[in-house]
């Protein structure tokens, strides 16, 4: 029962980081409450860059489909990209997450299910992690146990409520060929159905994935928004199953003494189109090497991390936040970004294909913006229908 590394939480943050973990020679355990295959409340989006962090390519049978673009809906108004390659595949999170967590255990993880992470405690030079199965010892601790994170309690208060979203989606069965036709390669999104969020339509195969997502602070009657949302996109589904999204865009600490957060549990969610997965599979990996250089002896592995979080992950994600509360301010601003014409849409979409940054693309509206602003005052692009 004494490991290298114990890692609470078998979704793509604790898998990818079991697996680099293991891969890289450490006793490895990989405690997971559920038991595979799970399911897990998501819009199964997954972006080109969020696949580039994997590391390894994922077995086509996996992608549901292929995203080129994004239809955006705002009121009366809707504007649609496509790129000429792809943005983003759809994955099912209960085959994806079991695969991940497949692929750890091939590295050589121990993985046990239906085994949550009770009890934690700190000894001088080893953890002690309770579940209600056993005890184990290890000499690290990576909380990778999603956005209500009992690991993260140790380190950190509970994420207040105006840095969560709450998220809610159900699936509309539909023929595959009618999802083809309606969806055509892009992925949907409703601005100003949701504050500070979006509702969305995704195509996966057999079904339409229909969600809502915003500020859990300002989100009133969730379940009634989502049920008006999905019934006037003429996809009616009962039972929603609905999950919150911790922010990313605020430095939070994600280290502890023997201990690092990962993914949701770190608060690394994308706050501008609420994208998890990418930063959760780059913050494992990260995580993975700051556990690796500290029980080789490196004492500064853990802040390190802090650090690389701060620098690959968090100052991006400000930039996403800052845009978000803006645009969240000024809707007039908005609808004169993405609606006026294609181009700002088409820059953006940069992002999730790995291309650009935040940082570049802000630097790029920046530029334009005079040109919104008058848009915006005079109506002199206004957005088309
Ligand atoms: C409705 C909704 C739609 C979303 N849509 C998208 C999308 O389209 N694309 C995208 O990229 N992101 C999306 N997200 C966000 C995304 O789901 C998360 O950001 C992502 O799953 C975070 O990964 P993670 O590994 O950090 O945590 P999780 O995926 O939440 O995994 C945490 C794991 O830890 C386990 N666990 C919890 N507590 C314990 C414990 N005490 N001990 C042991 N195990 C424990 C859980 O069972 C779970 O398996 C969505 C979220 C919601 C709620």
């Amino acid at each position: 029962m004494d490991y290298d590394v114990i890692i609470a939480g078998a979704g793509p943050a604790g898998s990818t980081c079991a697996r680099a973990c293991a891969k890289a020679g450490l006793r490895t355990l990989l405690l997971e409450w559920d038991s595979f295959p799970r399911p897990k409340p998501c819009g199964g989006a997954l972006s080109e860059r969020g696949l580039s962090h994997l590391g390894f390519p994922l077995p086509p049978e996996l992608i549901e489909r292929e995203c080129f673009g994004v239809r955006l809906h705002y009121g009366p108004y809707t504007v649609e990209v496509r790129k000429d390659r792809r943005i983003a595949v759809m994955v099912d999170r209960e085959q994806f997450d079991q695969y991940l967590a497949d692929r750890a255990v091939e590295g050589g993880a121990v993985l046990q299910q239906e085994e949550p992470v009770e009890h934690i405690t700190l000894g001088t030079d080893r953890m002690e992690v309770r579940t209600p199965k056993g005890q184990y010892q290890a000499r690290c601790l990576v909380g990778a146990d999603g956005a209500n994170s009992l690991v993260g309690r140790t380190i950190r208060p509970v994420f207040p409520r105006d840095e969560i979203f709450a998220a809610l989606v159900g699936s509309f069965p539909a023929d595959d060929r009618e999802i083809a036709a309606r969806a055509d390669g892009l992925l949907e999104l409703y601005f100003g159905v949701a504050p500070m969020g979006y509702g969305w339509v995704f195509p996966h195969k057999g079904r339409f994935g229909v969600g809502v997502l915003g500020k859990a602070m300002e989100f009133d009657a969730p379940q009634k928004v989502f049920s008006a949302f999905s019934s006037s996109v003429g996809m009616p589904v009962d039972r929603p199953r609905g999950h919150t999204v911790p922010m990313g865009g605020i430095r939070r600490t994600v280290i502890g003494r023997r201990t690092i957060l990962v993914g949701d549990a770190a608060g690394f969610a994308d706050p501008f189109h609420g994208e998890g997965m990418a930063n959760a599979i780059l913050s494992g990996k990260l995580a993975a090497q700051a556990v690796v250089d500290g029980i080789n002896g490196n004492k500064d592995a853990l802040t390190r991390y802090q650090r690389e979080c701060d620098r690959l992950i968090v100052r991006e994600m400000k930039v996403a936040l800052s845009m978000t509360q803006m645009l969240e301010r000024y809707p007039k601003l908005f609808l004169a970004v993405f609606f006026s014409d294609t181009t700002a849409l088409d820059k953006y979409l940069d992002i999730p294909a790995g291309i650009t940054d935040y940082r570049q693309f802000r630097k790029w509206l920046l530029q334009r913006l005079p040109r919104y602003l008058i848009a915006m005052l005079f109506g002199g692009a206004g957005p088309r229908t």
